[in-house]
C-alpha cells in the first residue's frame, strides 16, 4: 500500500484492510472484486490484484509461509527486490538490508559521498559483519526505514540528536564548514623592530606582551602606528601573515646596532640550537637580505 502512497493517506486503508483480511488464508479465499472495493481510492490497483494472486499462491504452493529464498520471493507477483530483501528481513529474520531511496540517502551521508558513486551491494557486503552482528536483523530491516524516515529525513536531518552524528561524515564535513563560518579572521596590523649587528645576530625578547605571541623569542613587536618610531629604524618590507584566525600586517623596521635593551638577547640568525617560531624564522629570511 506504502508504495507510490504516503502513510497518512495509507493508515485508513489499512485498518480497513486488516480488519476484513486478519491473515494469508482470509485473504486467500477473498475476490478481485472485493478487494478493489476497498482499495478504492488508494489508486495503483494493480497492488491489489498483485496482493491477491500473491496469498493464492502462498496458499498453493506453500501452505501460507513466504518462501526463504529471495529468488523465490522475487517470483511472487507484484515483489521487486526491495520488496523481497524487506520481506526476508523481517519475516525471516535473515540477515540482509532493503536498499530503497532512505537507505541510499542515509549510507551516502554516513560516508559523504554521492549515491551514485557507492556500489550498496558491495558496501554492504563488505560491512556485513557491523551490520549483521547482532541477529536482530529484523529490527535492523525495521530501524533502517524508520530511521530514514525519522531522523536522516530528505531535508532537515535531525543530526543533533542522531546517534549516528559523531561517525558521520556528512554531519562532520557540515559542523567543519559551521566553525569556520564562525571564526572571525582579525585583522591586525604591526610594527616590527630589528635590532641587529655585524655578527648577523638579531635581538629577540619575550616581553612584547602580545599574548598569543609571548612564549615565543621575537624582535620587538608593537601593535599599531602610535609606537614611537625613532629616527635610527629603517623601514625594511611590509608583508603578511596569517597566524590562526589572525592576519597580521608587518612592517619590518631595522637597525644596525651593537646595543640592544636589557630583556633581549643576541641570537644568531644562521646557526641556531635554540627553537625559533616560525614566525621568527620569516623576519630572519627578510632580514637577511641586508647582509
Ligand atoms: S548525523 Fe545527520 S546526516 Fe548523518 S546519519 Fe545522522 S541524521 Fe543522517
Amino acid at each position: 500500500m506504502l508504495q507510490q502512497t504516503q502513510v497518512k493517506t495509507v493508515i485508513p486503508y489499512f485498518k480497513k484492510f486488516v480488519n476484513e483480511f486478519p491473515d494469508l488464508r482470509s485473504l486467500s479465499k477473498s475476490s478481485e472484486n472485493k478487494i478493489l472495493k476497498l482499495w478504492e481510492g488508494l489508486g495503483y490497483y494493480r497492488r491489489a490484484r498483485n496482493l491477491l494472486s500473491t496469498s493464492k499462491i502462498l496458499d498453493k504452493k506453500y501452505n501460507f509461509k513466504l518462501p526463504k529464498k529471495l529468488i523465490e520471493i522475487k517470483k511472487l507477483p507484484g515483489i521487486g527486490d526491495y520488496t523481497a530483501n524487506a520481506l526476508l528481513g523481517l519475516v525471516h529474520d535473515k540477515p540482509t538490508i532493503a536498499v530503497d531511496g532512505n537507505v541510499k540517502r542515509i549510507f551516502s551521508r554516513l560516508l559523504n559521498k554521492k549515491e551514485n558513486k557507492i556500489n550498496f551491494d558491495q558496501f554492504i557486503d563488505i560491512n556485513k559483519k557491523k551490520f549483521f552482528y547482532s541477529k536482530r536483523n529484523s529490527d535492523f530491516v525495521e530501524a533502517l526505514m524508520e530511521f530514514g524516515a525519522l531522523i536522516c529525513k530528505p531535508k532537515d536531518p535531525q543530526c543533533k540528536i542522531c546517534n549516528l552524528n559523531r561517525n558521520c561524515k556528512y554531519f562532520n564535513s557540515i559542523k567543519k564548514i559551521k566553525n569556520n563560518k564562525n571564526i572571525t579572521i582579525e585583522n591586525k596590523n604591526y610594527d616590527v623592530f630589528c635590532y641587529i649587528n655585524k655578527k648577523k645576530q638579531i635581538a629577540l625578547t619575550k616581553k612584547n606582551n602580545l599574548g598569543f605571541l609571548n612564549q615565543f623569542s621575537l624582535p620587538k613587536i608593537r601593535e599599531t602606528k602610535k609606537d614611537i618610531v625613532s629616527r635610527d629604524w629603517k623601514f625594511l618590507k611590509k608583508y603578511k601573515k596569517s597566524i590562526s584566525n589572525k592576519k597580521l600586517n608587518i612592517n619590518l623596521y631595522y637597525k644596525f646596532s651593537n646595543k640592544k635593551p636589557s630583556s633581549f638577547i643576541w641570537c644568531s640568525m644562521e646557526k641556531n640550537k635554540k627553537f625559533i617560531p616560525t614566525f621568527t624564522k620569516k623576519i630572519f629570511k627578510q632580514v637577511s637580505i641586508l647582509f
